[in-house]
């Protein structure tokens, strides 16, 4: 059983994939917070702006095998030329995502991209591997293709995940949740500089910016 909190189709806003159409399938829970806002604070990650909870949301839904699911992504992807992408993100996509959801999608002509906190081992077949590691909460996962840091996380700096092999290193200024409306552009914009200094000072990280926010677009 494939839990999904919502499907849609998009483009990806972040990463070296930034501006590329995806469909993204959102599975619902994560190991790190249970997604509730009276939970938050003692969470191991307390900072997160999606909601995965459920299965409600815009062609969210239980998925009894994974050819229903792959089914029910492919409808979702346009009758168009170019290699249909799947971003399966979450929540924490791996405590779903398996061999036999990944042959399904390639079987319907997909390329796999998987979005993920990095502290479950991944199954074989993924083709983009995003590890987004958290504060005390180790990674297991050794290599990746991205590795993007929400920055800045004081328990996490960006040296602490160089020993990962990865081939583009991103830092994602980190939004503030738990700040007032009225707070928010503030820190963001703060976060923003602090993530552009540390990119001029340390070149081999880049900044990457949320697109979809900018433009306004899921
Ligand atoms: S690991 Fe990701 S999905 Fe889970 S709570 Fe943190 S930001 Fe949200």
């Amino acid at each position: 059983m494939y839990r999904v909190k919502e499907a849609f189709y998009t483009l990806q806003g972040e990463g070296a994939q930034a501006g590329r159409a995806a469909v993204f399938c959102r599975f619902s829970k994560c190991n790190l917070w249970n997604g509730r806002e009276a939970d938050r604070m003692a969470a191991v990650c307390n900072f997160c702006d999606t909601d995965f909870v459920g299965t409600d949301g815009q062609n969210g839904g239980r998925f009894e095998t994974a050819t229903g699911l792959a089914d029910h992504i492919a409808a979702l992807w346009p009758d168009a030329p170019g290699r249909p992408y799947v971003v399966c993100t979450g929540g924490e996509p791996l405590l779903q995502l398996d061999e036999a959801l990944i042959e399904a999608l390639h079987d319907r002509g997909f390329e796999v991209g998987v979005e993920t906190n990095g502290t479950l081992p991944a199954p074989a077949g993924i083709d983009w591997l995003c590890v987004s590691p958290k504060a005390n909460a180790p990674v297991v996962i050794r290599q990746c293709d991205e590795l993007k840091l929400v920055y800045p996380q004081p328990l996490a700096p960006p040296e602490a995940f160089e020993n990962i092999q990865a081939r583009h290193f991103f830092l994602s200024p980190m939004a503030s949740p738990s700040e007032p409306a009225s707070g928010e552009d503030t820190v963001k914009q703060s976060n923003t500089r602090r993530a552009t200094d540390y990119c001029l000072a340390h070149p081999r990280w880049r900044l990457t910016l949320q697109m979809h926010k900018l433009l306004g677009i899921d």
